[in-house]
Parts: C-alpha cells; sequence; structure tokens
C-alpha cells in the first residue's frame, strides 16, 4: 500500500496532466502535442533514455532497475482520442470539435508518465522498465506500426503489460482473465455484382438483391448451425446497399459487417465458411460476389498464464485481494495490444472506472459523449505498473 501513498501525493499534478490531455485531444497518428508533452515530462522526471523513432507519433522510455537483472518488462498506455463531439460542460471538455478522449487514453498516458515519475525515483526494482507511449489504437493501427518499425527488436521485452480503465467496474478494483480477454475484429465487405434491367422482366436480369439476402439469411445459420454454442462468435452485417428506384433491378449489392470471436481458430474457419457461402450462393444464381476483409483487423488479446498471475499479484499489492477479480469474464469488443500479445507473454486488465450515470441512469460507457476518465484511479494504476516491477525478478 505504501506505493499508492506515495503516488497519491502527486494526485493533484497527475489530475492537472490528465485533464490537460482531455482538453485538447488528438487523433491516432496525430498526438504531436501529447507526444511533445510526454517527453517533456519524461525529461522532468529524470528517465535518460527515450526514443521517439516508432509510428510517428509512439514514445519509448527505458528506465533500468538498480537491483541488477531481471526480466525487461514492456508496460504500455495508449495516447489517442476519438472522432466523437464531447457533450460534457466541465471546465476539462474537449477544445476541439469532434474530437474527443471518450476512451479514457488522457488517463491511460497519464497513468504510465506518473509510474515513469516513481520508478526514475525509485529504481529498487530488478530487471528494466520498458514503457511504451501508443499512438493510434482506436483501430487505426497503431500497435502494428510500432512493432513494423522494429520497437521489439530494438528493445526485446521478456513480457508485457497493459491496462484499460472499464466504467461498471467498481472504482479502482482490478479485473484479468487467464487466455482470451477481448475479442478478434474484422470487417468484411461483399460485393455481387448481377446484371441490371426492367424489374417486371426480372427473367432478363441477375438480381444481386436476392443473393445479397440469402447470404445474410445464411450467415445466420453459419453461426447458429456450425459453429460451437460454447464458442462466443458474433457476425453482424451493419449494412447492404442495393438500388436507387422501385422499378429497376439493380447491377450491384454492397453488404458489410463486422466478426468478432476469442479464438483464431474460429475465426479462421468462420471466414472460410463465409468465403464459400458467398461464392457459392452467387454462383447458384448465375452472379458474380467477392469477399474481402478490412485492412485494419485485430486479433484476440490472449493473456499467458503466468503473466496474469504476476498482474494479479501486483494489483492485489496495491488494493487488496478483496478488490481484484481474476476470473473476469471476456469482452467482445477488440484492442490492438492483442498484437504485442501475439509477439511476447503479457497480460492486458482492467481496472474500474466507477458507476457514472445518464440522468436516466443509464452507464456512461466507454465511447459515450459524456464519458470522462475517472481522475481518483490514476494513482491506482500507475502503483499497479510500479508493482510489476517491485516484483520484478
Ligand atoms: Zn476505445
Ligand atoms: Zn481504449
Amino acid at each position: 500500500m505504501d506505493t499508492l501513498q506515495s503516488l497519491k501525493k502527486w494526485l493533484p499534478e497527475m489530475i492537472d496532466i490528465r485533464r490537460t490531455i482531455h482538453r485538447y485531444p488528438e487523433l491516432g497518428f496525430e498526438e504531436f502535442n501529447t507526444r511533445n508533452m510526454v517527453v517533456e515530462k519524461l525529461k522532468e522526471y529524470g528517465v535518460e533514455q527515450i526514443d521517439t523513432d516508432f509510428a510517428e507519433t509512439g514514445v519509448v522510455a527505458v528506465i533500468p532497475g538498480s537491483l541488477g537483472a531481471g526480466k525487461t518488462l514492456g508496460l504500455r498506455a495508449d495516447m489517442d482520442a476519438l472522432p466523437i463531439q464531447e457533450e460534457n460542460e466541465f471546465f476539462h471538455r474537449s477544445c476541439k470539435a469532434g474530437t474527443m478522449h471518450a476512451c479514457g487514453h488522457d488517463g491511460h498516458t497519464t497513468m504510465l508518465l506518473y509510474a515513469a515519475k516513481f520508478l526514475a525515483e525509485h529504481r529498487t526494482f530488478k530487471g528494466k522498465a520498458v514503457l511504451i507511449f501508443q499512438p493510434a489504437e482506436e483501430g487505426v493501427g497503431g500497435a502494428e506500426s510500432m512493432i513494423q518499425d522494429g520497437v521489439l527488436e530494438k528493445y526485446p521485452l521478456d513480457a508485457c503489460y497493459a491496462l484499460h480503465n472499464m466504467p461498471g467496474i467498481p472504482e479502482g478494483h482490478f479485473a484479468f482473465k487467464g487466455g482470451a480477454i477481448m475479442a478478434s475484429s474484422d470487417r468484411f465487405f461483399v460485393e455481387i455484382v448481377g446484371k441490371s434491367g426492367h424489374a417486371g422482366l426480372p427473367h432478363n436480369t441477375l438480381d444481386p438483391l436476392l443473393v445479397a439476402t440469402q447470404i445474410y439469411q445464411g450467415i445466420q445459420a453459419l453461426v447458429s448451425r456450425m459453429h460451437s454454442p460454447f464458442e462466443p462468435l458474433v457476425v453482424s452485417v451493419t449494412q447492404l446497399h442495393c438500388g436507387e428506384t422501385n422499378n429497376a433491378i439493380a447491377e450491384k449489392a454492397r453488404m458489410s459487417g463486422t466478426i468478432r470471436t476469442l479464438s483464431q481458430t474460429v475465426r479462421n474457419k468462420l471466414i472460410e465458411q463465409l468465403e464459400n457461402l458467398v461464392n457459392n450462393t452467387a454462383n447458384a444464381y448465375g452472379l458474380r460476389a467477392k469477399l474481402s476483409l478490412g485492412a485494419i483487423s485485430h486479433p484476440a488479446t490472449v493473456n499467458s498464464t503466468l503473466e496474469v498471475n504476476l498482474a494479479i499479484n501486483a494489483a492485489n499489492s496495491v488494493v487488496g485481494t478483496e478488490n481484484v477479480n481474476g476470473e473476469c469474464e471476456a469482452l467482445l469488443a477488440s484492442e490492438d495490444f492483442s498484437y504485442f500479445l501475439e509477439k511476447i507473454p503479457g497480460c492486458y486488465g482492467f481496472v474500474g472506472n466507477g458507476h457514472k450515470s445518464t440522468e436516466e441512469g443509464n452507464l456512461i460507457g466507454l465511447h459515450h459523449k459524456k464519458y470522462d476518465f475517472n481522475d481518483e484511479i490514476l494513482p491506482v494504476g500507475a502503483a499497479y505498473f510500479v508493482s510489476l516491477m517491485m516484483q520484478n525478478e
């Protein structure tokens, strides 16, 4: 509990930094001012090794311990905001129209900065902390970019950790889970090409709308009839565009949607089945169809057993075992920290943001126009990262 108490002394300055980032949000790969502030603060805290060579606006900072050899741990925070118009009215609301820190990455950045401040001041740990301030988590490829730019070759990690705040979990409580904790996410697009013509003479046309609706039905059957109910899988068709008028059959139909699952095997199987469904349904009626996947997809976020246990120990030492859930439910949202976990063992977990709700009593969740990071958990998150280092072997 000592670490937490020491960090709490810095709460006023932590709040100041967190709210400043909140007021001036920046979208993925545009976090130049946030990046500059992170670098400036790290220098002020006495961190000697700072590297800005990754993913446009990424920052890596290395803090070696003074107790000799030990593992090198990656501690990661994301820095980007979302293209959402904020509806809060407090002073630190976004100054930038249409851009908002609605996912709490302002808080994540601040928690990691204060872990850096504490670790730079108290180097009583083994091994090395590699702090990763990552841009562009919100579906625009920040983690992939950092990895492509060679962050893991330049700074080989034994394990890596990240924390996301979560509305609905009590303030300052922790939640972890071994195995997959967040889903894979793939966007898919289907284009069906037929032959347009008079709606009164359908036999002279090839109707893409008919094929689109059959594919739509087929997708429901794939999920319910061809996959085990014990393996979470969601396929949602979210768009269908076809036709311009009531008396002509269109030439093309376009559909798109999203696939979420916790297992790479299920993901691969579903994609293969979807491709067969699309091609064979179109063929059956003499049309052509093509399935394509979005450029940006995320694998499932899969925690490794040893690192989950170490994460639970670290959280226990900060808030006590009664406030740490080691077996939370997985979420079918996705997270690009999954790319780090594909390469190295580690643990992604949640820290409770509390239960703030709207006037109607609905929980204000992530990506909500009235969301705000809960400042009270800043020292708790920072203390968790510090504890991971203090227990490092
Ligand atoms: Zn988000
Ligand atoms: Zn987020």
